[in-house]
């Protein structure tokens, strides 16, 4: 065992292990270095594995397949990796090669185009290197055409390169590898189906890019290349998709893009935590592990690379644990986390329980003004394994004089030694926890029963405003790497309090409480606190709202701001929006990140609906705004709604379309959920035209009722969600005559079109007690397969009836419709429940 923290960053491996301490924690002094134990010395030599002279040869007419990859290496040069504990992990080639790559559907196909222009990923390159967990060694044998007579200029040229990139492999070689580790007992892989292949490629066109298949991710295949645009970093994932076919995945097993070991669940949490102001903490994280099916020796958290890692005990007995920074360019660096990994010493079996605890200290708060701390953006505070559903028992010391404010119900506060101690427990299993502290005001008002506490400091943080613009209400739990647009604010203004405001957001996060409860059901935890948050974003976690400072000005103060007057009436929704998360993505989480834009669109939904009751004009003018921000023209002549559909989530923001995420998640989001909300509506007033007035909502808010029932305390995916709406659709909305909304999801919510409407050719004809309309409904801006469930309306003497829903579909559908005896006028979604253009 070992207590040497390591990082893995990009220029980490230069260094040995003792500069790496110093650069990761800023300590001033030397830690006396303990030798690796196996874990990480595998681990340092995975990443940091040179190529073996003795293995350099010509290839020739070499394939590597991985399910949908096609890697061919015609003619080159190839020298494998020295080999550790006896597996070849890694090759550098060069020469001419080239990846074949077809993505599985249209959505993939369309976002690969996005990036490389083609369709299909069709690349000749001029170098790779490899990675590989398998014995790609063996399986290239066949090809190699004897040892290369230049071997030593290739090992000169490329060694420096290979050595550089073997960084980025390292952990996850170290899931395969460290089962082989000699541990107590005898071990077999747990995993047999673990295969992992990652290309480095020089592409002669796309550039430098990378091209994965690994096993152990729900979505198994993914290409994707690093990108600097106006001196921003992003990694754009061209494509990631499952391998189709008969291959099973577990759906409550890895998601996309996470930490790949997830066979293992954490029930319950005790953390233990002294603040030391302005910047310290020191915690004891106890977490209880029960392994859900057999594991590996090496399981990977989350944690802040801001925190150092002393002590990891697994059931009492210290076991090795190796601390890493992001790893460039892995699964894990796009989820921007960072990790710890600790080895067992020998793996979990399936329902095993273990209780591991650790230890770790570090700078992780920020003082963002006078008596204004907060859990800075690397804010992963405890080791956790992404969001999922856990009982937490918290612990805090801190000084006098400062409030503390966590999630859950205070249990206890006490004064000991001179220092504050209080304990919190959650209500129920929550996905995540936080806390702040702050020298705050405080208020109380109550929603129902249910007190709402407010937390403000008398200041705001330094550079407020310049960083202070809610482009969208705020960023969820872990945030793109998105830019946020400085203000221009007169510096004359005084800058305003916060606290002198709190009792205004305390007041309306109190009336949002009330709205949700008559349609979700119950407030699920026992209070809500808000507390002021630094900068511009806000997250909603279970009882607990971290609210930016921006929400705590008055709507005077935010006019201001110099915000155009669609941004303010965004930026007032905040508190509301934050207040829906308590239900939507705290209560019922999402399971994969194609499924995150239902718990923003849904949350943003209800706070618009909340608006509307009170204030319908300002409901259409977001809406509409929404709307615009989609199709308006960009760059190339793209608009946001180019980037993609809801369903590619973080993977939208990219260095093309850095601002995607918010207009597409929470504006195109929203519109899809008020079209579903519309569609019901109307399909329930022709099936059911008895139905009392004044509850036109009925059916809607019904599914989404029971949608909480059903998924609270657990995930909810998009199928999931649409599944909910189908079960209780009415009639007139089964397309082709099936009760399935298949059309809605393949149009709507896995699309990107903003399409617009016309009618043509109407023609009316009289009968008895009716009069038949009969004409066409043209769609444009829009996929020939585009599917609308379109609602019609007759204007008879000033008035609008609603007549019923047309499916359009493609260029031009032709329909009949009957209408009020005499009706001369149509008109197409005069209510604006569609999204589409103006016309
Ligand atoms: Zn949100």
């Amino acid at each position: 065992m070992t207590n040497v923290t390591v990082r893995a960053g990009k220029f980490a491996w230069l260094t040995l292990v003792l500069g790496c301490l110093a650069l990761a924690t800023g300590a001033q002094q030397a830690v006396p270095a303990k030798p690796p134990g196996p874990a990480e010395s595998l681990y340092l030599k995975l990443r940091s594995v040179d190529l073996d002279p003795g293995k350099v040869f010509k290839i020739r007419e070499a394939t590597l397949d991985r399910a949908a990859v096609h890697i061919s290496l015609d003619d080159g040069v190839i020298a494998f990796t020295e080999s550790i504990g006896g597996h070849i992990t890694g090759a550098f080639f060069q020469g001419e090669g080239e990846v074949l790559l077809s993505p599985p559907n249209t959505m993939e196909r369309s976002s690969l185009a996005l990036f490389t222009g083609g369709a299909i990923l069709e690349e000749r390159f001029s170098t790779a290197y490899f990675r590989f967990n398998d014995d790609v060694y063996a399986e290239l044998t066949p090809f190699l055409r004897g040892p290369d007579d230049e071997s030593e200029a290739f090992l000169s040229r490329w060694k420096e390169t290979a050595q550089d990139l073997s960084d980025q492999d390292a952990l996850r070689l170290l899931l395969t590898l460290g089962d082989g580790l000699a541990g107590d007992e005898k071990v077999s892989p747990a995993n047999t189906n673990d295969h992992m292949l990652h290309a480095m490629l020089q592409g002669n066109k796309l550039g430098a890019f990378d091209v994965w298949y690994d096993t152990l991710m729900k979505e198994q295949i993914a290409a994707g290349q690093r990108k600097m645009v106006a001196g921003q970093s992003y990694y754009d994932l061209w494509i990631s998709f499952a391998v189709p076919g008969p291959r099973v995945v577990s759906e409550e097993g890895e998601g996309a893009g996470a930490a790949p070991n997830f066979d293992f669940e954490i029930t319950n949490f005790k953390i233990q935590t002294e603040i030391k102001p302005a910047k310290d903490m020191q915690s004891k994280a106890v977490l209880s592990v029960v392994a859900r099916k057999d594991c590996r020796r090496t399981l990977v958290f989350e944690l802040s690379r801001l925190l150092k890692v002393q002590q990891v005990l697994a059931d009492g007995a210290p076991v090795e644990f190796i601390h890493n920074q992001a790893i460039e360019g892995s699964q894990l660096a796009r989820r921007g986390n960072d990790v710890v990994a600790i080895v067992l010493w020998s793996p979990l079996r399936a329902d095993q329980k273990i209780e591991l605890s650790f230890e770790y200290s570090g700078s992780v708060l920020s003082e963002a003004a006078t008596g204004l701390l907060y859990v800075g953006d690397r804010g992963t505070w405890y080791p956790n394994r992404g969001l999922a559903m856990a009982s937490f028992d918290l612990e805090f010391r801190y000084p006098a004089a400062w409030t503390l404010v966590a999630t859950g119900h205070k249990t206890e506060q006490k004064e000991e030694g001179g220092e504050q101690v209080s304990s919190w427990v959650s209500d129920r299993p929550v996905p995540v926890v936080g806390f702040n502290l702050g020298r705050y005001s405080q208020s109380v008002t109550y929603a129902g029963k249910i007190p709402v506490l407010t937390y403000a400091t008398a200041s705001l943080e330094r550079g407020f405003p310049r960083t202070s613009s809610p482009s969208g209400p705020e960023i969820p739990f872990i945030a793109p790497g998105q830019s946020i647009a400085a203000l221009a604010v007169p510096r004359s203004v005084q800058p305003p309090s916060p606290s002198e405001n709190m009792r205004m957001v305390g007041a309306t996060s109190a009336r949002a409480v009330e709205f949700y409860e008559r349609y979700f059901g119950p407030f699920p935890y026992s209070e809500l606190a808000i507390t002021q948050m630094p900068g511009a974003v806000s997250q909603g976690w279970p009882g607990l709202i971290f609210l930016s400072s921006f929400a705590f000005l008055n709507p005077e103060q935010q006019g201001r701001t110099g915000m155009d007057r669609n941004r303010l009436a965004m930026a007032e929704q905040v508190v509301a929006h934050e207040t829906a998360h308590q239900w939507w993505g705290d209560l019922v989480g999402w399971s994969s990140y194609r499924d995150q834009w239902m718990m923003e669109a849904l949350a943003n939904y209800s706070s618009l609906m909340l608006l509307e009751s009170h204030d319908p004009a300002k409901f259409r003018q977001i809406m509409q705004a929404y709307r615009d921000d989609l199709i308006a023209k960009k760059a190339k002549g793209m608009a946001l709604a180019d980037a993609g559909p809801v369903t590619l989530g973080l993977r939208l923001s990219s260095s093309q379309f850095p601002e995607a995420y918010d207009a597409i998640c929470y504006g195109r989001g929203t519109w899809i959920i008020h079209m579903l909300r519309t569609m019901m509506r109307d399909g329930d007033r022709k099936s059911l035209p008895g139905r009392p007035k004044g509850a036109p909502d009925e059916l809607f808010v019904q599914i989404l009722r029971k949608l909480r029932t059903d998924y609270q305390g657990k995930t909810v995916s998009t199928q999931e969600l649409m599944a909910a709406f189908e079960a209780q659709l009415p009639r007139s909305l089964w397309y082709e005559g099936h009760k399935s909304l298949a059309w809605f999801y393949d149009s709507w919510v896995g699309g990107s079109a903003v399409p617009g409407y016309d009618l043509r050719g109407l023609k009316f004809t009289d009968k008895a007690n009716s009069t038949l309309v009969a004409g066409t409904i043209t769609q444009d801006h829009a996929p020939h397969d585009l599917v609308t469930s379109v609602p019609l309306y007759a204007s008879v003497a000033g008035k609008s009836i609603f007549l019923g829903r047309v499916f359009a579909e493609g260029d031009e559908t032709q329909f009949r419709i009957s209408a009020p005896l005499g009706a001369r006028k149509i008109l197409l979604d005069p209510e604006q429940t569609l999204l589409a253009r103006s016309r």
